[in-house]
């Protein structure tokens, strides 16, 4: 399998760039997560030209333009940062990298819920960090997260699928194109996308059939800034509820009644966040291969969970 590549802040690997001159190692994303990803690590900081150890830094002032300040010296960093963040990441699109996993809570890095400073004592509200910001502004389709979210099962879970996606999406652009091509991936694809935004999954419907009579048309782009769109939308519980209402009715006059019963209980534990989507998969393929059916058993919602990339679930 071709790994696919991302970008993670350096720390999360266990380089030592913080402030202190310590590290953030996370085994699992480096270790775990390493087996499927190519990871480029980017520390926004010292490649900038700051030096290890340093002060620490906090955003102080506005939610929309905070400043970055040293803790100590009050020195601004601000507009240092700022020129270098456009720069690399100008270049780090070149790299064509397909996502980003951002250290929490730094002023740098952190996604969401960084303190900034209002200037009164104690006062703080949560923004985020110059780096992550710059990257939701210049790349906004692509799907970002943090380690703390990858903590969450189901933040885990809708990040592990979305790769996998996009892995074998990488898989597809390399094959010849065609309009077939851009069907069968789309097929296969048809419950993720769905659960994970419909409307998207409506318009991306359409894409491979318009790709027939217009052959010249650029649709694997359009197509892909789509897929980009849904996968960032992730798999939010009510929507997988959607998808798995579907199977359940799709499956319903097939299934023997304690079938029917053992189905919907998992579904329920699944929901309740008491059984994982590994185990609901299992149980659907069991009874998909029972009654031949071969279109749910195609489905890559069924196979990613249970299959190459079923090692990614587990948190050592
Ligand atoms: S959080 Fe970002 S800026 Fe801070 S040390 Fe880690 S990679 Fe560098």
């Amino acid at each position: 399998m071709k790994k696919i590549k991302l970008g993670i802040s350096s720390c999360l690997l266990g380089q030592r760039v913080r402030y202190n001159g310590e590290h953030k190692l996370e085994p699992y994303l480096k270790y775990r997560l390493g087996k499927y990803i190519n990871w480029r690590p980017v520390c926004p900081e010292c490649e900038a030209g700051l030096p290890v150890p340093r002060e620490a830094m906090e955003l102080y002032g506005s939610f929309n333009a905070p400043r970055l300040l040293g803790v100590q010296t009050q020195t601004d960093y601000t507009h240092f940062i700022q020129q270098f963040i456009t720069k690399r990441i100008a270049q780090l699109k070149e790299e064509r990298l397909w996502g980003f996993v951002f250290k929490s809570k730094s002023p740098s890095c952190g996604l969401k819920g960084v303190s900034i400073s209002s200037g009164c004592l104690l006062n703080y509200f949560k923004g985020e960090g110059l780096f992550a910001k710059a990257w939701r502004r210049l790349c906004p389709f692509l799907p970002l997260t943090d380690e703390k979210s990858l903590k969450d099962s189901l933040g885990r879970e809708s990040f592990i699928i979305g790769l996998a996606v996009l892995a074998d999406w990488q898989k597809t652009l390399t094959l010849k194109k065609s309009a077939q091509a851009l069907a069968l991936f789309h097929r296969k694809h048809k419950l993720i996308l769905q659960a994970c935004d419909l409307k998207t999954w409506q318009v991306l419907h359409k894409l491979p059939r318009w790709a027939k009579s217009m052959a010249r048309w650029p649709f694997y782009e359009a197509y892909q800034q789509k897929l980009l769109v849904a996968l960032k939308k992730g798999l939010a519980p009510e929507r997988h509820q959607r998808v798995l209402s579907f199977i359940r009715n799709y499956l319903k006059r097939l299934l023997q009644p304690q079938e029917r019963q053992r189905l919907t209980k998992t579904i329920k534990l699944y929901s309740q966040g008491k059984a994982s989507l590994k185990d609901l998969s299992q149980l659907i393929k069991a009874y998909a291969q029972k009654y031949h059916r071969r279109w749910l058993l195609s489905q890559s919602y069924l196979k990613i969970p249970t299959q190459e990339w079923a090692q990614a679930w587990e948190i050592p």
